[in-house]
């Protein structure tokens, strides 16, 4: 072998491996998928790789509770095969319209076989809205944010595989590979976030919106909340926190950016503490959650 065979022969192995995986018949059109959020494209994507063509519904920057989906995406999602829900609020009021208008698109909950938990809260002078909440198997005042546990985020991944797997049986194989290698990734970042987070000192955090709820769970944390279900606090309720946050010695009031600031501001001044920014809801799942626990450390560490 001279020194040219022995350098390109990894390489044509590898792009042969590569043009194997990528292969397919050109006439096959990829599973036409929504979502409602990028977290769940990404998982999505992860698993279906080239036999899915995944959209989310509430773009960057866009929240999840007061979105309105646009005329061009019901275009789009009537021509879809699935549908992955997972109970934020914007779909109580869609997933019914969206369900009459495409009889033939596959509704699937990703909360099913997930043990739901309540959404923090600390508006005890008001009294919350339950009226018309009734649709599904499932209270939708329990906490939609499921995806910032990475625990969860596998039991959704295999979800999805299971319901690509059915839908498209030839391609079984590919969405089992694209799961082992997303799992394989999940299993190390929450093998991760468990080592670093297990020695924090303070195990309590304050947050604007309660997004964090699930991964507080995971990682034996506690969240706080400023604001519940897409409500600012009123004034005795502000109150209340700012106490709270003083008794726990709490310094960092974490946002999304999604939400006004202006709330969380006002609660930093009042503890001489600080805003920053981390987003639950960013596409680039892994990396992102990996960033949002340095800053969970940086803040409960000291
Ligand atoms: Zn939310």
């Amino acid at each position: 072998m001279n020194r040219w065979t022995r350098l390109l022969t990894p390489l044509l192995i590898l792009l042969s491996l590569t043009a194997q995986a990528q292969a397919k018949d050109p006439a096959e059109k990829p599973i036409q998928v929504f979502v409602s959020v990028l977290p769940i494209k990404y998982l999505v994507e992860r698993v279906g790789g080239s036999h899915v063509n995944a959209r989310a519904m509430v773009g960057p920057g866009q929240s999840p509770h007061t979105y309105e989906p646009t005329p061009r995406q019901m275009t789009e999602l009537s021509r879809a095969q699935i549908y992955y829900r997972i109970g934020v609020s914007f779909e109580q009021i869609w997933m019914k319209r969206i369900a009459a208008l495409n009889p033939s698109l596959r509704i699937v909950d990703l909360r099913d076989g997930i043990r739901l938990r309540k959404l923090e809260d600390h508006h005890d002078e008001e009294e919350h809205n339950k009226a018309g909440h009734t649709e599904g198997a499932y209270d939708e005042d329990l906490d939609p944010h499921l995806w910032t546990s990475p625990v969860l985020a596998r039991t959704m991944a295999d979800h999805i595989r299971a319901t690509l797997a059915e839908r498209d049986p030839a391609h079984a194989q590919d969405y089992q590979a694209g799961f082992d290698s997303l799992a394989a990734d999940l299993t190390a970042l929450d093998t991760r976030l468990r080592t670093r987070l297990a020695r924090v000192t303070h195990r309590k955090f304050l947050v604007f919106h309660p997004s964090w709820g699930y991964f507080a769970d995971t990682y034996g944390l506690q969240q706080l909340a400023i604001e519940a279900s897409g409500k600012e606090p009123g004034p005795r309720s502000l109150a209340n926190i700012i106490a709270l946050a003083r008794q726990e010695n709490i310094r960092v009031i974490f946002v999304q950016p999604q939400f006004s600031r202006t709330t969380a501001n006002t609660v930093a001044r009042a503890i001489g503490g600080k805003v920053i920014p981390i987003d639950p809801l960013a596409e680039n799942y892994i990396d992102n959650l990996r960033k949002a626990a340095d800053a969970f450390l940086t803040s409960l560490e000291n």
